[in-house]
């Protein structure tokens, strides 16, 4: 029988601390300074944006909705026609454009934001015009949930600039959370897990939601609980995914395993609610590509409750031993998936992610069972 104490522990454990700033927004005498009315039109340039089909005309949709989903901050305000290769600041009119990143300081992304002032202490400040601007060199494509967006060219990098920059124009300032509004893009955005390879990784998690919610100013719910495998290194003041060591910030190598040793990974799981929520979170094993929410898939790892304070996000490590049951001589991932949600709960398909951590469990000849 071989020594199953020499375990393989793949992740060194860096806990996340709980001192980052929150969600933030300007206030003009202790009043959000938000859209003058609301919610706030956005005129999609034609020209870049016209065409919905593509990944940026996609990209656009999703970042206008996604400022109607959680409180009625902003909607879609037409298209301009496709010969308007122009937007003008100024006009009081608030646009969405994709643009040579001359235009915007070789920035990802740009917000340009008009308000009314803040001058007498009897005054609120209104935002009276957005244009939201990302570069026109970004991926605006469904990004791949299991791996931050480090580079400029990363897969789905300009889908969260220009959700990042719809934040900002309708008044969210940065925040040192897990958030889409995290301080420049350099410190990496979250996305979040999904079934859907296609679909629902760009997404505000709960601390821009605390955002939304306080610049409209009436309370409401959002019933969704998320599961992601990125996670907030506070220390590092980084967004990382499962394929990294955070102590060294080396790629880890595809793990060679033998049952009874131990994996240990990061999972985050989400809660757009005002309230507190808790869920079942199940982790298991299988072969690339697959990721369910369904119970009983694949071989169980583990399987936990979490509680979530409301909007917010919870990181904990995952310390699972490797069953004699699973398949072997195949690169396995981890996934997480909430199993049990609170009832009422939205958007199923973002109850399951996909680790970017790759292990093989060894055959019998190997592993001596
Ligand atoms: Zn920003």
């Amino acid at each position: 029988m071989r020594n199953l104490n020499a375990a393989a522990l793949a992740i060194v454990l860096v806990l996340p601390g709980t001192d980052a700033l929150a969600a933030s927004w300007k206030e003009c005498n202790d009043v959000p300074v938000r859209p003058e009315s609301i919610p706030m039109h956005f005129a999609v340039n034609g020209c870049s944006l016209g065409n919905q089909a593509t990944p940026a005309g996609r990209a656009a949709i999703n970042g206008i909705f996604e400022l109607m989903n959680y409180a009625p901050l902003g909607q879609w305000g037409g298209t301009t026609a496709t010969s308007e290769c122009q937007i003008e600041h100024g006009d009081e009119r608030s646009d969405v454009a994709i643009v040579d990143p001359a235009f915007i300081d070789g920035n990802p992304g740009k917000t340009i934001t008009f308000t009314d002032g803040c001058t007498f202490d009897w005054e609120e400040e209104h935002i009276e015009e957005s244009d939201s601007m990302a570069s026109v060199r970004l991926d605006y494509n469904e990004p791949d949930e299991a791996f931050v967006a480090g580079m400029v060219g990363a897969p789905g990098l300009g889908r969260i600039v220009l959700l990042h920059e719809l934040g900002h124009a309708v008044g969210l300032e940065h925040t040192a959370r897990f958030a889409v509004m995290r301080d420049g893009l350099g410190r990496r955005v979250p996305f979040i897990g999904g079934s859907d390879p296609n679909a629902g990784h760009v997404k505000f998690t709960g601390d821009d939601v605390l955002g939304l919610r306080n610049l409209h100013g009436v309370p409401g719910d959002y019933t969704n609980m998320f599961v992601t495998a990125q996670f907030l290194d506070a220390g590092a003041n980084l967004i990382r995914d499962t394929s990294v060591n955070p102590a060294t910030n080396l790629d880890l190598p595809q793990l060679t395993l033998c049952p009874g040793q131990s994996l240990s990974f990061f999972v985050t799981v989400g809660n757009l609610s005002g309230f507190s929520r808790s869920a079942t979170v199940r982790t298991y094993a299988d072969t690339l590509g697959s990721c369910t929410q369904l119970d009983g898939v694949g071989t169980e790892l583990a399987r936990v409750t979490a509680n979530v304070n409301r909007m917010n996000a919870f990181t904990f490590p995952q310390t699972v031993t490797i069953p004699p049951g699973v398949p072997r001589d195949v690169t396995l991932r981890a996934y997480t998936a909430l199993v049990t949600t609170p009832p009422g709960e939205r958007r199923a398909y973002d109850d399951c992610a996909r680790s970017a951590v790759t292990f093989v469990v060894q055959n019998a000849g190997v592993c001596g069972f």
